[in-house]
Formats: structure tokens, C-alpha cells, sequence
């Protein structure tokens, strides 16, 4: 790792802490990806300049200048509140339960604010759009639209969405998600906890059938067993 210092004048240093709550991301995730981005486009710009044929420049181009989402992938994977994170599990929670997702299906089910809150977007069009192609200002193309309003995942950003599925379709509060200290959610408890604005869910440990109905909403994933003999 290597830590970079920048300086920048102080109102577009609060602009952009501003928008950095309002995306919940952290400067580090941002900065790297407008590095990472910066970097694509030179290289892009550079071999179509000198319109390089080999194989060896065609890949930079090719893993460069398309596929966006599988760069934004991870974060979006972790972002339960971020957009991009909605449509595609709204997406792949429509796969699972049908054959095939048309728009009309995929835009019914981001609306739906009170059956379905954890994939509901006021502005579905828009940002579904944005998910259509690659561009600077794009999410970054993740899925394709047929002629018959059939939406399926762009066959080059399948296997990273295969690669984060579990992060997408099950929650830390969903009932069902296990832990890394194999602590599994069986619900929330509907009393509130001792974080703000945070409800107590009832977790097991699957090592040794402990129960605690104490863990906090936000410290779902890293919640550990209570029972002090439990290896
Ligand atoms: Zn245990």
C-alpha cells in the first residue's frame, strides 16, 4: 500500500465530502476508483492512437475501456443501499424465481416500497439505463435488453456477478446469512437495540447451537458465539 497526500481547495473539499455521504463511500474507495478509471482511459486513448494490433494491446483495451462493473463489482457487492446493489439483486432474486425477468417485472419490483424496501429505487428508469453500456458517466453496463424486453446479465460481467452472487442475494439481516464466526441470523427480534436506530437479532452458532438474541443489526457479520467453552 502506498499513501498518497493531494491538496484541493477547501469548497470543492466540502462538495466532495458531501457527496461521499450521500454515496456512503469512503475517499479511498472513490479516489482509487477515479485512479483506476484515469488509468483505463489513458491506456484506451493511447492503443487507438496508434491503433495497436497485437494481441497483447488489444487485451488492455478489451479489460480497459469495457467492462466497468467488474471493477465497481466488490463495492457494489458490499453496498447494500447503493443502487447498482438493488438492481442486480432485485435481478437475481427475479432468476431465481422465474425462468425469465422481462423490464416490466425487474421495474415492478424496484417500486414495490412496501413489499420490497431492501430493492426499492425511486428512479428505476434512470439508473437501469445506466447499467446498460459503458461510459465515464455510466454505472457501467451489467445487463442487456432484448427485443422482447428480456433482461439477462452481459455475458462478459457474468462471472463476476457469479463470483459475489452470496453478497448480493443474502443480507447480514436477512434470515439465513452465517458470519465468518459461523454465527447464523434467525431474525430480527423486533426490540430495539443498543445502537442508534438498530433493532437486536437472534443469532446460532453452528458450531455448538448457542443462542443470543442480543446482536445489534450492524454488527450482524461479526457477531460471536456467547458460550465461553465454543471452539
Ligand atoms: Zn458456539
Amino acid at each position: 500500500m502506498t499513501t498518497i497526500s493531494i491538496s484541493t481547495d477547501e469548497k470543492l473539499y466540502k462538495d466532495f465530502e458531501m457527496a461521499l455521504q450521500l454515496n456512503s463511500e469512503t475517499k479511498d474507495e472513490v479516489i482509487n476508483t477515479m485512479i483506476r478509471d484515469y488509468i483505463s482511459r489513458t491506456f484506451s486513448r493511447i492503443a487507438s492512437s496508434y491503433k495497436m494490433e497485437n494481441s497483447f494491446n488489444s487485451d488492455i483495451v478489451g479489460n480497459n475501456a469495457s467492462e466497468k462493473a467488474t471493477r465497481k463489482m466488490h463495492l457494489w457487492a458490499k453496498k447494500t443501499t447503493q443502487v447498482p446493489h438493488k438492481i442486480i439483486r432485485a435481478f437475481l432474486q427475479l432468476k431465481k424465481e422465474n425462468d425469465i425477468v422481462t423490464y416490466d417485472m425487474l421495474a415492478t419490483r424496484c417500486n414495490d416500497q412496501s413489499n420490497h424496501p431492501d430493492v426499492y429505487i425511486p428512479t428505476f428508469s434512470s439508473n437501469f439505463t445506466q447499467m446498460k453500456f459503458d461510459s465515464e458517466k455510466s454505472h457501467g453496463k451489467v445487463f442487456e435488453l432484448d427485443d422482447n424486453n428480456v433482461v439477462s446479465l452481459w455475458n462478459k460481467i457474468e462471472p463476476c456477478i457469479e463470483q459475489y452472487k452470496k453478497a448480493f442475494i443474502l443480507h447480514t439481516t436477512d434470515v439465513g446469512y452465517i458470519n465468518n464466526n459461523k454465527l447464523k441470523n434467525l431474525g430480527c427480534t423486533g426490540k430495539e437495540g443498543t445502537d442508534h436506530l438498530q433493532y437486536f437479532y437472534k443469532m446460532q452458532c453452528q458450531k455448538c447451537g448457542a443462542i443470543r438474541d442480543d446482536v445489534n443489526g450492524t454488527n450482524i457479520y461479526e457477531a460471536k458465539c456467547s458460550n465461553p467453552n465454543c471452539k
